[in-house]
Parts: C-alpha cells; sequence; structure tokens
C-alpha cells in the first residue's frame, strides 16, 4: 500500500514536471507549424528540385522543342524512337505530387498542441463568472470525478477512393472535417483521434432529442466510394472496434446508428449495403426479426412509430428513405411505405417502447 502511494507521488510529481515543460514550449510550437506547413506546401508543389519554377506548374508528358526539330531528321520509325528515348533521358523528370500526400508530421504536431489548449481548459478551475449568481468564498473542489463518455456510435462512409485519401482530408485544417476512426478496405485501422474528444463528424442534424451528436460520439468512417459494398474484412474490424467502445464506455445497444439516420435530410451513409442486420446479431443497433404473421393494426402511427425509434420527422418523407435505407436494404425516394415496409416499421418501433 505505502509503495503505491509513493509511486503514485512520483508520477504525480513526474507528470507535473512535464505538463510545465509542455506548457513552456508550448510557445515555440507555431512557428514549428508554419515551418512544417512551407515544407508541406513543397512538398505538394512537386518537391524541392521544382526550386527555380515553383510558379510555372509542370507540364507532365509535353513534347520539348529540341526533341521535335531532332525528329524531322531521323530516317526510320525505329530512328525517331530510339532518338527520342535519349533525348527524354536526358531531360529533367517532373516530379509528379502525390495528390493524396498526407503531411504527417504537420498533422501531429497540431494534434499535439490542441490537445494541450484542451487540457488547459480540463485543468483551469471554474471561472465562477455567471451573471447575477452570488459565488462562495472560496472555491472547493470535489474529489470524485472523471471523464465524461461517449454514448453513441455514428457509422459513415467516406464517398472518397481510399483510406489515404480520407486521412488526408481529415488533416487538412480548411476541410473542418474529422472521425475517430477510418477503417479501410483491407480493414486496417486508422485512429485518428482520441476518443473522448470531439470530432467534427456528425455535423446538423437530430437523433431522439440530440442535436450536438458530435460531443456525444464516436464517428467511424469506412473507406468506400459511396455506392459499392463494404467488405468483409473491413466489416469485421469495424466489429472489433465496436465491441471493444460498447464494453469501454457502456454504449446502448440501440446508440449504434449510421449518419443518414441522424441526418436524414443532408447524408445517405452508411449507402444501402451496409450489413445492418449483422451488426445487429452481434448487440450494435436493433432490428426488427422475423415479420412472419405480423398484422400490423389500422391505427398504427407511422409519424410516430418513426420518432419513437428516433428520427427527426420534421421532414417526414426524408425519415421514411432513412429508415428504409437502413431496416429494408433499399435505396428508394418513394414516400411512402410498402405494406412489408410498414410491417418492418412496426416490429421494430416495438423493441423501442
Ligand atoms: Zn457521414
Amino acid at each position: 500500500m505505502m509503495m503505491t502511494r509513493k509511486y503514485n507521488l512520483f508520477t504525480l510529481a513526474t507528470s507535473l514536471v512535464f505538463l510545465c515543460f509542455s506548457s513552456c514550449s508550448r510557445g515555440t510550437v507555431p512557428g514549428r507549424i508554419d515551418r512544417l506547413k512551407a515544407e508541406r506546401d513543397m512538398a505538394m508543389s512537386g518537391g524541392a528540385s521544382a526550386e527555380g519554377s515553383r510558379n510555372k506548374p509542370v507540364e507532365l508528358g509535353k513534347k520539348s522543342k529540341k526533341s521535335k526539330s531532332k525528329s524531322k531528321h531521323a530516317k526510320t520509325a525505329r530512328d525517331k524512337a530510339s532518338s527520342d528515348r535519349n533525348t527524354v533521358a536526358k531531360l529533367p523528370q517532373p516530379v509528379k505530387a502525390d495528390p493524396y500526400y498526407v503531411d504527417t508530421a504537420f498533422a501531429n504536431q497540431t494534434y499535439d498542441k490542441l490537445s494541450r489548449d484542451y487540457a488547459d481548459t480540463i485543468m483551469a478551475k471554474p471561472a465562477q463568472n455567471i451573471k447575477d449568481v452570488n459565488y462562495t468564498e472560496a472555491f472547493v473542489g470535489t474529489t470524485n470525478f472523471n471523464l465524461r463518455k461517449p454514448q453513441y456510435v455514428i457509422i459513415h462512409h467516406t464517398s472518397q477512393n481510399s483510406l489515404k485519401q480520407t486521412v488526408r482530408t481529415f488533416t487538412m485544417e480548411r476541410t473542418q472535417v474529422s472521425a475517430h476512426y477510418v477503417i479501410s478496405r483491407d480493414g486496417k485501422v486508422q485512429h485518428m483521434l482520441n476518443d473522448y474528444l470531439r470530432a467534427w463528424q456528425a455535423g446538423k442534424g437530430k437523433w431522439n432529442n440530440i442535436e450536438d451528436m458530435n460531443s456525444c460520439s464516436i464517428g467511424i468512417e469506412l473507406d468506400n466510394n459511396g455506392i459499392e459494398p463494404f467488405t468483409d474484412k473491413q466489416i469485421d474490424a469495424l466489429i472489433s472496434v465496436l465491441q471493444a467502445l460498447k464494453e469501454r464506455f457502456g454504449i446502448p445497444q440501440s446508440n449504434f446508428i449510421g449518419h443518414g439516420d441522424y441526418a436524414p435530410v443532408r447524408k445517405n451513409d452508411p449507402n444501402v449495403h451496409f450489413p445492418w442486420a449483422k451488426l445487429a446479431a452481434r448487440g450494435f443497433g436493433y432490428w426488427y426479426g422475423d415479420t412472419t404473421g405480423v398484422q400490423v393494426p389500422k391505427e398504427f402511427n407511422e409519424y410516430l412509430a418513426l420518432r419513437i425509434i428516433g428520427y427527426d420527422v420534421s421532414d417526414v418523407s426524408k425519415a421514411i428513405i432513412a429508415f428504409r435505407r437502413h431496416f429494408c436494404g433499399v435505396e428508394s425516394t418513394a414516400k411512402v411505405l410498402s405494406p412489408e415496409e410498414r410491417k418492418v416499421l412496426y416490429k421494430l418501433y416495438t423493441k423501442y417502447l
């Protein structure tokens, strides 16, 4: 017991030194970020060898005048090809900029700086500055608290062509979008943000009465072009991540939903191929089960049922489209549910009561 206490004191002291150090060194970070930005810009515009032609974009595949004039005097096609090859070999080769270049160093510097800023916010004592409130004399901190936990998981498809492209999107400040996890088609997981922090993934929408989903959810992006099926490896990796999140944060089964469920007016992800039934069988989201022999009461109100499940019904036709995509595996703009879809909705809503 004594040893543990000593160890804890030592750890605390080391942490304070570290915090002080990181806090003191913060002033130099913006300078480093500017330098890293400049390096990134150079890499994206074609590398250091483009020094002399920085304001002149490299034109790939353009023939030089020299090679043209030489080819005029070539007697045979073979001579011409050989001449062109030799000429091209002597010319400086343009450096092809990587369209999906990810500046990892710049991204991580920025991540570290922002994390330290938010750590300051967490460590600050309450400001006690609410207007017209009479505060007690001295601040007394409670001894009993911990971090808030995410209570929802929002699943997305990226509508992009590769994991790298999405990672690039999430490391460029101008895009203003992010997610906690990105999962590639071959099942690789890129974890991009501490689960306790707020990613910019769900945006404007409503589920139950939650309108700031970013504040209470984890966002998971699946690398997918928006219309294709998801790979088995990708879904297996997703299930592993969901299992860990569910156990770690105690996320209820009903709270694993799609971006299209939360924002039916703006979004349609994950697409209609997403295997929601498979996930529900593992405890992530609800499923309606078997509709054989189900008799839907005449007075059954679809509008209220969608609302009870969680959908925003202010534009009910959009809620119907999102429900159909998720639970019936059909992408359709039909504004009215078919009799079979009505059965699915009726069966499902009883699980949410
Ligand atoms: Zn999305």
